[in-house]
């Protein structure tokens, strides 16, 4: 008999005024019991409504069913059978728009807590698994541009069939968003670390500090020794707002800012990484996910006041509700229906302030959301010495213009095949933000998958 308790068993979490001065993570994860009591509240539904929310289809009511009886490594197996970042996943999949608002309990109720219930299993067994078995080599070779979950997801998958799989990654370290934009808080680094050296166990080789599009283009590997190539590099190019004083010192675009801290490690005293900390204020300019995780960077180093400036008001702000409430309770001050129209220079090229106007909202725009017009003459100053920009990202041209014959879309996104994930340049495959521009990270991971399965079919029909 099902437990029918309407709500989710709640998440033991860091006191709010305890965690605001520490990176330690923010939700604590369910015990054994709490997980049990949880798995109770699924009613093993016989069309599963739930796995057509997920974009990697986890087989969820039967890993619940499996923690129901008590086999958590029988329940983490089954996830991982389609989800290769299940740790991750349970963490930070936006899961309220995903596989949890299909749910039949969350009619009457609260749907069953399945992205805590996917992280519990992955916690339960971290560090237990054995290393997968390396598959025989099928004699092709892929190359994958891009360590983040699009192209981890895809070089898994591929080495899974007999691959050979390189990874050329940018940066010094393996993750992408996961490891230099999610702070420790609400994603530990050393998950992602576990999940990428159980790839790198099954077989797939990463290459480190390697720049497609300058040590190597794309052009390149094909013409070599590579039958394919994915392309998962992301939309890692902040926009700005073009107003006066961007160009200060204190003026961080939100990826700088979240990578110095979460990269460059410039929370920990004993590094020292040049960014703004302790005394002042500082200011967030925009209202989604990678705002909040800024704002709450910005109280964890110290700032006296942290202001979230936003030009709509709270019910269009596209953050998750979870993470709005958690910043605030973290003592995040909302600045809404506000917009920035400079940044101020208190004389020697540093950030003083953020002149702002009031917004009022007019008529829904073509997102049909209402859009924002501004109070004419409600001029202010907000004191602060430091900006933040959060306003969205765009993927970097390096790759378009280095690579012959690869169409983009006009916000510089690489086209493809729905169906295949395959460009405009014969199997050149591409996935993930680079595509859609900034996305989720289970989205990247569907592409990621897609594209392998695509890969796969058309490589084998040549074997
Ligand atoms: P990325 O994760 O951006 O990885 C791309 C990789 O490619 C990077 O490692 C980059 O260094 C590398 N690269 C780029 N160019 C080259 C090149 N020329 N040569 C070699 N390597 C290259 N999503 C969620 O689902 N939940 C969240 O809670 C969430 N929070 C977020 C918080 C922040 C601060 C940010 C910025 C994003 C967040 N997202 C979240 C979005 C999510 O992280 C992305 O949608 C996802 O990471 C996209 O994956 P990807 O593999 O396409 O790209
Ligand atoms: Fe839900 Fe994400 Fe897990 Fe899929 S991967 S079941 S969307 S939490």
């Amino acid at each position: 008999m099902a437990n029918m308790t309407p709500n989710k068993c709640p998440m033991p979490v860091q006191d709010p005024d305890v965690r605001n001065k520490n990176f330690e993570e923010v939700a604590l994860g369910y015990t054994f019991e709490m997980a049990q009591g949880e798995a109770e509240r699924c009613l093993n539904c016989k069309n599963s409504p739930c796995v057509s929310g997920c974009p990697v289809g986890v087989r969820i009511p039967e890993f619940i069913a499996l923690i129901k009886q008590g086999d958590i490594e029988g329940a983490y197996a089954k996830i991982k059978e389609t989800n290769a970042l299940p740790a991750v996943c349970g963490r930070v999949c936006p899961q309220e728009s995903q596989c949890e608002s299909k749910c039949v309990r969350g009619i009457k109720g609260e749907p069953v807590g399945i992205g805590r219930l996917e992280r519990f299993a992955a916690d339960y067994c971290f560090g237990k698994g054995e290393a997968p078995a390396k598959a025989a080599p099928n004699g092709k070779k892929v190359a994958v541009v891009g360590a983040g979950p699009a192209g981890l997801t895809c070089a898994g998958s591929l080495a899974k069939l007999g691959y050979s799989v390189t990874v050329f990654e940018a940066s010094h370290v393996a993750g992408g968003v996961l490891v230099y934009g999610i702070p420790q808080f609400r994603l530990p680094k050393e998950i992602v670390k576990a999940e990428i050296d159980a790839l790198e166990a099954a077989g797939v080789e990463i290459k480190l500090n390697a720049v497609v599009g300058r040590a190597v283009t794309i052009d390149e590997l094909l013409g070599g020794e590579y039958d394919a190539v994915f392309v998962g590099t992301g939309a890692g190019l902040p926009k700005f707002m073009g107003i006066e004083g961007e160009a200060l010192n204190g003026v961080y675009s939100a990826n700088e800012y979240l990578t110095r801290i979460n990269l460059m490690k410039a929370y920990k005293e004993e590094y020292d990484t040049p960014i703004k900390r302790g005394g002042g204020s500082v200011a967030v300019v925009g209202g989604g996910n990678v705002a909040m995780d800024a704002a709450r960077c910005a109280v964890r180093m110290g700032s006296e006041h942290v202001y979230i400036i936003y030009r709509r008001s709270e019910a269009e702000m596209p953050a998750r509700v979870e993470e709005v409430h958690h910043a605030k309770e973290e003592g995040v001050e909302f600045k809404l229906l506000t917009n920035p129209v400079r940044v101020l220079d208190d004389g020697n090229g540093c950030v003083s302030g953020i002149e702002c106007v009031e917004m009022e909202l007019g008529e829904p725009d073509e997102s049909g959301r209402r859009s924002p017009v501004e109070k004419k003459g409600s001029n202010f100053v907000i004191p602060v010495s430091a900006v933040i920009m959060a306003l969205g990202t765009t993927p970097n041209p390096l790759i378009r213009s280095t690579t012959e014959g690869l169409e983009t879309n006009r916000r510089g996104c690489i086209i493809v095949n729905e169906e295949t994930m395959e460009s405009s340049k014969p199997n050149v495959y591409a996935g993930g933000d680079a595509v859609t521009g900034a996305a989720t990270v289970i989205l990247a991971m569907g592409a990621g998958k897609k594209a392998a399965a695509a890969i796969h079919a058309k490589l084998t029909a040549t074997l």
